[in-house]
């Protein structure tokens, strides 16, 4: 079994369930191209973060690496408590296994540009899957938890549809409800809505705005400034693999301090 020690890692292996998510120095490359050059963020318990940047600037792979769908190269990040991808034992931390990791992956829930929903399953049948084969919740059980959150979703009349017969912001709808389903403890959102139709934008912006009532910490990668700034705590500007800026939502979009976020958000309205 391979052993890494990352520095930043062994000093902080224990830190406290909130923040949510810990990212310190966090490097990605893909071949030559250094995508995430060191980024440093804390997400408390409750959170709503939105996420913004020109495209290429590394969004999704930062996403992507906080799931781990990509491995980072450099630095650490913690979810919840646990740092990701290893495990301790001593003075040394080793890379965990792919049920280990698996177990980890659970406790997020990520909704993607494209719904990605089963195609041969129902709307209801794509949100007990998980439950029951992964988290071994009784079929009844799963299934009148997964009747509630369509109808949280405001989808209780599209329980036995296909997704080809929804449209795409039922399909994203249904994508959100799946995830909740898991009970994860971190929503990431990949620009849930810019596939959508501008018609059907409202509608997803509209749940996900319901569910950051709730509580539910959520890092949200989007284009949709007017969500971002009535619905996130937080913004963040992501620029060539970096945070440029981050701070209260209202001010970095009303106010921003550094000229490359200025610039960008000038060129999105
Ligand atoms: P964003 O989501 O902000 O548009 P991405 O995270 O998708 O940016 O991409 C950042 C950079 O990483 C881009 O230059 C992209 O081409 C590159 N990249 C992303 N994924 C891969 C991959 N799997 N292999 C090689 N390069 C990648
Ligand atoms: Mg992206």
């Amino acid at each position: 079994m391979a052993i890494r020690t990352t520095p930043a890692a062994a000093d902080q292996n224990m830190l406290p369930a909130d923040p949510i998510v810990v990212a310190a120095d966090v490097r990605k490359r893909f071949g030559s191209n250094e995508v995430l050059k060191g980024i440093d963020l804390r997400v408390p318990k409750g959170e709503v973060l939105c996420i913004i940047g020109p495209s290429g600037s590394g969004k999704s792979t930062f996403l992507r690496c906080i799931n781990q769908l990509e491995r980072i190269d450099g630095g650490a990040i913690w979810v919840a408590g646990e740092l990701v991808g290893y495990r301790r034992e001593g003075n040394f931390l080793y890379e965990l296994t792919d049920a280990e990791i698996a177990r980890q992956r659970r406790r997020i829930g990520m909704v993607f540009q494209r719904f990605n929903l089963f195609p041969h399953l129902t709307a209801l049948e794509n949100i007990i899957e998980g439950p029951v084969q992964v988290l071994g919740e009784k079929p009844a059980e799963a299934r009148e938890r997964a009747e509630a959150l369509l109808a949280r979703v405001g989808l209780a009349d599209k329980r036995d549809a296909y997704p080809a017969h929804l449209s795409g912001g039922q399909q994203q709808r249904v994508a959100i409800a799946r995830a909740l389903a898991m009970r994860p403890e971190l929503l990431l959102f990949d620009e849930p809505t810019s596939a959508l139709d501008p018609e059907l934008v409202g509608e997803v912006l509209g749940v996900m705005r319901d569910l950051a009532g709730t509580g539910m910490t959520m890092i949200v990668v989007t284009h949709e400034l007017g969500f971002a700034r009535e619905v996130s705590n937080r913004v963040a500007f992501m620029d060539q693999g970096q945070l440029v800026e981050i701070g209260d939502a209202r001010q970095v979009l009303s106010d921003p301090q550094q000229a490359r976020t200025r610039a960008f958000i000038s060129a999105v309205h």
